[in-house]
C-alpha cells in the first residue's frame, strides 16, 4: 500500500500530530491490506460522497476507505544500531510514496527549539538540504558508471548521463529533483532513480491552538506559504495540540467542537485529503444493499485490476464492470433510473477507472 511519511525536525509537533491520527485511526481489523505497526497510523479518508450513497442505496453497513501515514521519527528513534541516524532517517524516507514535512510555526517559550528559534523556513531548509545532498550523491556515483558508456556512444547511457547532469546542476542549486522539468522519456530514468526529492511534498503548518482561526496573522506560515509556492506544494495548517483533543471525540461531539472553534473542517482531515490527492490515489465505489463501501485506486488503472482491489479472483476472472459516475447515479436517484436513462456502462478490461466511479464487476469463477 501507498504510504507518506511525516518528517521534520525534533519538537515541531510530528509525535502530537501522529498520535491524533493513531486516535482518530481506523479499526486495522475493517483493513487486512494495512500494515500493523506501531509507526504507520491507518487513516479513514474522509468523502461527503459515501454519505450520499448510503442515504440513496440504504445499505447494512457502510465502509469508507483507508491508507496510511508512516511516522519516520518513530522509526528512527527505536532503531538505534548499526547505521548512523542520517541514514537510517533517509533509508526510511526512501521508503514512503511521498512526504508530508512538518514545520513548527507555533510560540512556546517552555518548548526547546533544536536551533534556539522559531524559523520555519530555515528548519525546511535543513531538512531539504539533507535530502538534496543525498540525492546528490546517488546521482554523483551513476555518473560515474554511466560516462564509460556514454563516451563509448551508448544511446541509452548517453540518455541517461544527460538525465543526471541537470539533476546534479539542480542540485548542486539546491534545487529538488521535483522542480527539474523533463521530458516524459527522460521522467521514465528519473524515476528509476528513486531519489529522495522526486517524492512530492507537502507541508504541514503546525501552529499554536489558539491560532487556528487567523492564521492570516500568523507571520511564520505566511512564510511557509511563500516557500511552498515556489516549490509548488501545498501548505495544510493544523493544530497538532487541537487535533489531539479532536481525535478523542466521537462524530457529534466532534462536529460541535468544530462549530465552536469556528473551523468547517479539521486540520486531520485536510490533511487526509490532501496526502490522498498526494499519493496519486482516487476513489471508486460499491454500492450493494449488505454494503456501501468506499475503495481507493492509484489513478490510471484498469478496471481489473480495481477489481483485484476487491479480490484476486475478481481480477483473474474479470469480465466486465457495470459502472455509473457518482454524479450521474446521484441525478438519476437510483440505480434503476440510471440504468433507464442509459448511464450505466457496460465497462471491459481497458478502461481506465475514474474517481467517483461506482462499479459492479462481472467476474467468472
Ligand atoms: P516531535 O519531536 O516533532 O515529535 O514533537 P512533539 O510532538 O513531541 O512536540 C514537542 C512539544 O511541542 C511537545 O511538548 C508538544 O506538546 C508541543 N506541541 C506540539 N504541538 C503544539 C502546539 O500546537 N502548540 C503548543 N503550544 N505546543 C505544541
Amino acid at each position: 500500500a501507498l504510504t507518506a511519511g511525516i518528517v521534520g525536525l525534533p519538537n515541531v509537533g510530528k509525535s502530537t500530530l501522529f498520535n491524533a491520527i493513531t486516535q482518530a485511526g481506523a479499526e486495522s481489523a475493517n483493513y487486512p491490506f494495512c500494515t500493523i505497526d506501531p509507526n504507520v497510523g491507518i487513516v479513514e479518508v474522509p468523502d461527503e460522497r459515501l454519505q450520499k450513497l448510503t442515504e440513496l442505496v440504504k445499505p447494512k453497513k457502510t465502509v469508507p476507505t483507508a491508507f496510511e501515514f508512516t511516522d519516520i521519527a518513530g522509526i528512527v528513534k527505536g532503531a538505534s544500531k548499526g547505521e548512523g541516524l542520517g541514514n537510517q532517517f533517509l533509508s526510511h524516507i526512501r521508503q514512503v510514496d511521498a512526504i508530508c514535512h512538518v514545520v513548527r510555526c507555533f510560540s512556546d517559550d517552555n518548548i526547546t527549539h533544536v536551533s534556539g528559534k522559531v524559523d520555519p523556513i530555515s528548519d525546511i531548509e535543513t531538512i531539504n538540504l539533507e535530502l538534496i545532498l543525498a540525492d546528490l550523491e546517488t546521482v554523483t556515483k551513476r555518473i560515474q558508471r554511466v560516462e564509460k558508456m556514454a563516451r563509448q556512444k551508448d544511446k541509452e547511457a548517453m540518455a541517461e548521463l544527460e538525465v543526471l547532469t541537470k539533476l546534479r546542476d539542480g542540485f548542486e542549486e539546491e534545487q529538488p529533483a521535483r522542480a527539474v522539468s523533463f521530458s516524459k522519456e527522460e521522467e521514465k530514468i528519473v524515476k528509476g532513480l528513486h531519489l529522495l526529492t522526486a517524492k512530492q511534498v507537502l507541508y504541514v503548518a503546525n501552529v499554536g491552538e489558539d491560532e487556528l482561526l487567523d492564521t492570516e496573522d500568523n507571520e511564520y506560515v505566511q512564510l511557509v506559504r511563500e516557500f511552498a509556492s515556489k516549490d509548488e506544494a501545498e501548505v495544510i495548517v493544523v493544530s497538532a495540540k487541537v487535533e489531539s483533543e479532536i481525535a478523542e471525540l466521537d462524530g457529534e461531539e466532534k462536529a460541535m467542537f468544530l462549530e465552536e472553534l469556528g473551523i468547517k473542517e479539521s486540520g486531520l482531515d485536510q490533511l487526509i485529503k490532501a496526502t490522498y490527492t498526494l499519493l496519486g490515489l482516487a476513489t471508486y465505489f460499491t454500492a450493494g444493499e449488505q454494503e456501501v463501501r468506499a475503495w481507493t485506486f492509484k489513478k490510471g488503472i484498469k478496471a481489473p485490476q480495481a477489481a483485484g482491489i476487491i479480490h484476486t479472483d475478481f481480477e483473474k476472472g474479470f469480465i466486465r464492470a457495470e459502472t455509473v459516475s457518482y454524479d450521474d447515479l446521484l441525478d438519476a436517484g437510483s440505480m434503476q433510473v440510471a440504468r433507464e436513462k442509459g448511464k450505466v456502462r457496460l465497462e471491459g478490461k481497458e478502461y481506465i477507472v475514474q474517481d467517483g466511479d461506482v462499479m459492479h464487476f462481472r467476474f467468472n469463477v
